[in-house]
């Protein structure tokens, strides 16, 4: 139930003029995540988080950041969105997983957030900030909880100061370093322009299913040339060699569609 005011998640966070250090990017995702895990719905079967969790590994731990302790979370709602915050917490709603119909379309959203956690985009932000009201525009973002006028002005209060909304730019940089990183696990590419396609199609039949992706993942046709462009860059040889599908990930969907309904999701207050 979301019953506290999403107010309350906010975190003043002051930071020094030289900049986030890793440890204090951590620190941060730790208090969040802590709030995000406690006023979303968060997926607790366990063999579901084992196995999102194994994956989510298997791509981040070979990029630069493999340092980090990387989470995975499935967020148990119908809408279509995934979402990181600092530090290395990543979040993944149970709608784009049940949207996923390869394993190389799910793994190419969770190797876009981790780009995302990478290349620093939030931590960037906030340095350029200095603020951060982080935690109301997270659990606005990752699911319709906020559509109400009085959370709509919540967020473009924070608009500003949130990860909620990265530049196209970084947007962009997402997904070519998660290109790089679906690559380098071993897992083909082809899975960005198939699920972007995919959201695209089902904005004109379903739009409100997929809204919030679009909020905060503007995707046109010109964001499948250019995550095609590059895919085009690597050997089709080695290309062919990539993983586009496996049975453990369908048993892992499957067992994600036999959960019971998502909560219903309440408006803030
Ligand atoms: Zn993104």
């Amino acid at each position: 139930m979301q019953r506290k005011t999403f107010a309350g998640l906010a975190l003043a966070v002051s930071l020094s003029a030289c900049g986030v250090s890793q440890q204090q990017e951590v620190q941060m995702g730790q208090s969040y995540a802590q709030q995000i895990n406690a006023q979303l719905p968060i997926v607790q079967d366990a063999e579901l988080n084992r196995y999102i969790n194994v994956l989510g590994d298997s791509i981040a731990k070979l990029t630069s950041r493999g340092d980090l302790d990387w989470h995975f979370y499935i967020v148990d709602s119908p809408e279509v969105n995934a979402f990181a915050i600092p530090g290395g917490f990543i979040y993944i709603n149970r709608g784009l997983i049940e949207r996923s119909d390869r394993l190389d379309e799910l793994a190419g959203a969770i190797g876009h957030e981790i780009g995302h956690v990478v290349k620093r985009h939030s931590v960037k932000q906030m340095e350029q900030q200095q603020k951060a009201n982080i935690g109301v525009t997270l659990a606005c973002v990752l699911t319709s909880i906020c559509q109400s006028q009085a959370a709509q002005a919540a967020i473009n209060v924070g608009a500003g100061a949130v990860f909620a909304s990265f530049s196209r730019q970084d947007e962009a940089e997402a997904d070519q370093e998660g290109i790089k990183n679906v690559v380098r696990a071993g897992i083909s590419p082809e899975g960005f322009p198939s699920l972007f396609q995919k959201l695209l199609d089902e904005r004109k039949t379903a739009p409100d299913a997929v809204s919030s992706w679009f909020a905060t993942h503007p995707t046109e046709e010109s964001r499948i040339a250019a995550t095609q462009a590059t895919i085009n860059t690597y050997d089709p040889a080695l290309l062919r060699t990539l993983t586009t599908d496996s049975q453990a990930f369908h048993d892992f969907k499957n067992r994600v569609m036999a959960l019971p309904p998502s909560p219903p999701q309440q408006p803030a207050q």
